[in-house]
């Protein structure tokens, strides 16, 4: 049976309690069928439903081990955390909702080690989402390639597979917020997508919601670009560009149209100090994320704390 790379499949889970008995029936004939040494790591990212007794009864299997997280820390941080245990020379990551088929595995190892690809990235046909959650998408993976200047037609796809390299190196960045497709992206050498199909989701719900997306957008621009900052330079060079010309322009009307005319013009004044003053609003925005970015990797604070780790020599035991 030992042929070839062991694999390990990695996958957070946040109150999943529904997904995860349907999400095992599929993933563990698919890894079986493959013939190879393999893994699975749960990462219980502080649910508060069953997850994680289902999950802790699964450690009855050798390849299942359960990583429980002290509280919810986010779905990159529990992925990190489980990186910091897996064993294969091939990692794959998972969402548990069953969005991701994880009968297209064995297509993403065949990528990988027919083109000795270090990353294998997903483009998901046929997106299963509601159009709240696949426009907010669409938008930013335009941005996103944009700003980083790195090169991915699809961000949002978890179903993944990097080399054992890559994801030692992702582990090494002790970042607070990061986004592990570009990062893997930003240290790989060859990196391929290929398409794989889209489920809706299994059962529950998302637990994106829009305020949530917006900040793991921000975590990805601003963990591998400045451009917000420079942006706010040029647009407001170009605003006090503006304002000084407009400035003169009234002035010039001042003279030629007499006082009459100026005093009328003190709204068209009090339109342009709003535009600057909200423009200086939203700069100290951009800029106060950056800080509170800047905070949060200062004070040093652990991305994930590890309460417990079960497998099937532990069972029983705590640890
Ligand atoms: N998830 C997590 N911690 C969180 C949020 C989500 O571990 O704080 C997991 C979740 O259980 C799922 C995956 O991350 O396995 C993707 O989450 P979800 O399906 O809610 O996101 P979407 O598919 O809407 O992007
Ligand atoms: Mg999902």
């Amino acid at each position: 049976m030992d042929n070839g790379a062991m694999i390990s499949v990695v996958i957070p889970v946040y109150n999943e309690e529904a997904n995860i008995p349907s999400l095992m029936e599929r993933l563990r004939p698919v890894m079986k069928g493959m013939k190879r040494r393999y893994e699975i790591v749960f990462v219980d990212d502080g649910s508060w439903d069953n997850s994680l007794p289902i999950l802790k009864d699964l450690t009855a299997e050798p390849e299942v081990r359960v990583v429980e997280l002290t509280k919810n820390y986010g779905q990159h941080a529990a992925i990190f955390s489980g990186f910091s245990i897996v064993r294969g020379d091939i990692i794959i990551t998972l969402d548990a909702d069953l969005q991701n088929p994880p009968e297209e595995i064995p297509r993403l190892i065949r990528a990988m080690e027919e083109g000795e690809y270090d990353v294998v990235g997903t483009i998901r046909k046929e997106r299963k989402d509601s159009v709240f959650r696949t426009f907010p998408s669409r938008l930013i993976n335009i941005v996103a390639r944009k700003i980083t200047g790195i090169h991915m037609t699809d961000w949002g796809c978890m179903l993944r597979a990097y080399r054992r390299s890559i994801v030692e190196h992702m582990s090494e960045c002790r970042e607070q917020a990061t986004f592990i497709p570009a990062l893997a992206v930003y240290f790989a050498k060859h990196v391929t997508e290929i398409e794989v199909a889209h489920e809706e989701r299994h059962a529950g719900e998302s637990h994106y919601s829009l305020r949530k997306l917006i900040n793991l957008q921000f975590d990805l621009v601003s963990s591998f670009s400045d451009f917000p900052l420079k942006l706010i330079m040029y647009t407001g060079l170009g605003m006090a560009f503006l304002g000084v010309s407009f400035a003169v322009m009234l002035g010039i009307a001042r003279l030629v149209y007499g006082a009459a005319w100026a005093a009328e013009g003190v709204f068209t004044l009090f339109a342009a100090l709003f535009a600057f003053v909200g423009f200086q609003f939203f700069a100290l925005g951009v800029m106060g994320e950056y800080i509170g970015r800047i905070y949060k990797e200062v004070r040093k604070r652990p991305e994930y704390v590890i309460d417990k780790i079960y497998s099937s020599d532990s069972n029983g035991g705590s640890r």
